[in-house]
């Protein structure tokens, strides 16, 4: 099937659709603000198992309080993408916990500038406290952030532990704030999809923020984490897909660093199974890209093609690649080039 689509590129000489603009980070549309003049607050809040059990593994590395950031996308029910471990700068003791703020800010750039996410508010253990509830001093801080940002509203999570010391049971407390209102924080409920958060993924798969050691909540289970005062770990929501925007980002990111390494526009063709890339070679040779459009974006074919000749021909590649990982690709780029000026 793709081979068809690949075969059809041959006739399109005209570059049918430029990939997006290199400096494509576009921010997709903002949504239109309702017209109603309340709107109902967010009831509850997504975001994937990964990021439960991240936070419940830097929560059991530590017998004090400790935390780190929550970064996401604040829709009709926000969703979190990201829950970082704080900075090296970090103030930890039995009672307080102050993150590194400059190391917060190396975070908040990428992750809004890459991903369209913006800081939420922390997450932070009240260990043996068994204080579920954000303090007055963290109902403070979380203000001031959101009111000096005008974000309209802020989410945090207080964890508490129970049981072992080494492998404690991790309780995840989240509340919202609604900056419009002088109200106290609210519960939250948490909704949990199964799985890694795509964001984390992708970062995993360019081995960005090393020090996050962003693979560790591997080695933390599920049964190990609770939400509110539940008795049983949570359930998890059906597999679903990674968002649309998530997924326009992550070929953006790639059609741009193709762009980079060949020094030619580069063609996006959509098809039912997802898209296919087009990048110059060396006229009127162009590597294709077949890309499967749900995540995790496999790599499903790799043709070089020569327009003059009409003839297309598979470029053999290591199995399970997929568009998050730009370096091996740019890899196959670069060796088929090389190929091509051999
Ligand atoms: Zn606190």
């Amino acid at each position: 099937m793709i081979i068809r689509y690949v075969e059809k590129l041959l006739g399109w000489l005209k570059r049918e659709q430029p990939a997006a603009a290199p400096s494509s980070e576009r921010a997709p549309a903002e949504r239109p603000v309702a017209a109603i003049s309340k709107v109902e607050p967010a009831a509850s809040v997504l975001t994937w198992e990964s990021e439960l059990r991240a936070i419940t593994a830097e929560a059991s590395a530590w017998s004090i309080e400790t935390g780190g950031d929550l970064f996401g996308r604040w829709e009709a029910n926000p969703i979190i993408f990201l829950a970082t471990k704080a900075g090296p700068q970090a103030q930890r003791d039995n009672a307080h916990f102050r993150l590194d703020v400059d190391y917060l800010r190396q975070l908040s750039e990428p992750l809004a500038a890459q991903w369209g996410l913006r800081y939420f508010g922390d997450w932070h253990s009240h260990h043996r406290l068994g204080l579920s509830a954000p303090s007055s001093g963290d109902q403070r801080r979380i203000r001031q952030l959101g009111n000096r940002n005008n974000f309209p509203g802020m989410a945090e999570i207080i964890v508490t532990t129970e049981g072992s010391r080494t492998e404690p049971i991790v309780r995840v407390h989240a509340w919202r704030y609604d900056l419009s209102e002088e109200n106290g924080p609210a519960p939250l409920r948490v909704n949990v999809l199964p799985g890694c958060s795509p964001v984390r993924h992708a970062m995993i798969a360019r081995c960005e923020f090393p020090e996050q050691s962003l693979r560790e909540w591997e080695n933390v289970p599920l049964n190990r984490v609770r939400i509110g005062d539940e008795t049983v770990p949570p359930v998890l929501q059906p597999q679903a897909d990674a968002d649309a925007n998530t997924r326009e980002r992550t070929l953006a990111h790639l059609a741009r660093a193709l762009q980079q390494a060949s020094g030619g526009a580069i063609e996006q063709h959509t098809t039912t199974f997802g898209h296919i890339l087009v990048v110059p070679l060396q006229e009127p040779r162009h590597l294709a890209f077949a890309i499967e459009g749900k995540w995790p974006m496999n790599v499903l074919e790799v043709h070089r093609i020569d327009r003059e000749a009409g003839t297309t021909e598979p470029v053999e590649f290591a199995l399970a690649l997929t568009a998050p990982e730009i370096e091996p690709i740019m890899t196959l780029f670069r060796r088929a080039r090389a190929r091509e000026r051999s």
